[in-house]
């Protein structure tokens, strides 16, 4: 049965899309079997992974607003071992569709479930709003990865964020976990970016992966040639760091990695 992980923060520019399609794309290197949702309207880890939005026959919306079957809209990326569910703009619209629909929290869960046992790993992006397409996302999902950028005001919003997390933990999905929280665009260089790591270690301890992503120009541009990072420049810094989170996370849930299963061409 495959883990369903969502990355959110309803912050944006915090590194959800970037974690999704990298840290996604480092699983499925490392052979196990991998699908993104984009549960963005601004569909960005579907352009991110050289889609055009605009040229989705059927998307995520479809799923949850139309009950069209999942299986029939996983596209398959470049990559081994790499799907997709596409987003489109039109998930917009979905927030107010749903707020009459059935089970309206449900319909992420209901999409997923009969694909699940399909793959190892199943990665949610979520959009930067707590509304009814993220309570979906995290009603779907077994863990929760949250970004934080190693920036000013990083904290800001993480306690509502968290106090979401409690409220559907406590109605819609007792066994939601945080997976934990992955800091940012951390800058060596940076008093700020040490400022950022040491407050939100203490706060958070043990939630804060070991794995920190560093600011990195790869991973900036990578999405422009519709590609992960590790695709682009599997030496680059951005790379190694996600793959070290992909790592992390299989070492946190009983997966071993070995060398040998970096089948990156
Ligand atoms: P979100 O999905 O939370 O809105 P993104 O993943 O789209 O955030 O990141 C916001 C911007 O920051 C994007 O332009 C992205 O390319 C850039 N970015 C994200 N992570 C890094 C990083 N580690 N180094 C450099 N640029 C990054
Ligand atoms: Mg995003």
């Amino acid at each position: 049965m495959g883990k369903v992980i969502a990355i959110a923060n309803q912050k944006g520019g915090v590194g959800k899309t970037t974690t999704a399609i990298n840290l996604a794309a480092s699983l499925a290197a490392l052979e196990f079997r991998t699908l993104i949702i984009d549960a963005d309207p601004q569909a960005n880890s579907t352009s991110g992974l050289g889609f055009n939005p605009q040229d989705m026959q059927n998307s995520i919306y479809e799923c949850m607003i139309e009950q069209v079957e999942t299986e029939g809209i996983i596209i398959e990326t470049d990559f081994p071992n790499l799907h997709l569910i596409p987003s489109h703009i039109d998930l917009v619209g979905a927030e107010i569709e749903m707020i009459n629909l059935k089970d309206r929290e449900h319909r992420m869960k209901m999409a997923v479930a009969n694909i699940k046992e399909l793959y190892d790993f199943i990665i949610i992006d979520c959009s930067p709003s707590l509304g009814l397409i993220t309570i979906n996302s995290l009603t779907a999902a077994d863990s929760v990865i949250i970004p934080v950028q190693c920036e000013y005001f990083a904290l800001e919003g993480l306690g509502k964020l968290l106090n979401t997390i409690t409220i559907i933990q406590s109605r819609l999905n007792t066994d939601l976990i945080i997976e934990g929280i992955l800091l940012t665009m951390y800058d060596l260089r940076l008093r700020l970016s040490n400022q950022v790591v040491t407050e939100v270690t203490n706060h958070f301890q043990s939630l804060v992966f070991n794995t920190i992503i560093p600011r990195n120009v790869r991973i900036s541009e990578a999405p422009s040639y519709g590609i992960p990072v590790m695709a682009q420049d599997a030496e680059s810094k951005g790379a190694v760091s996600y793959l070290n989170l992909a790592r992390e996370i299989l070492e946190k849930n009983g997966h071993f990695s070995t060398d040998s299963q970096m089948g990156i061409s």
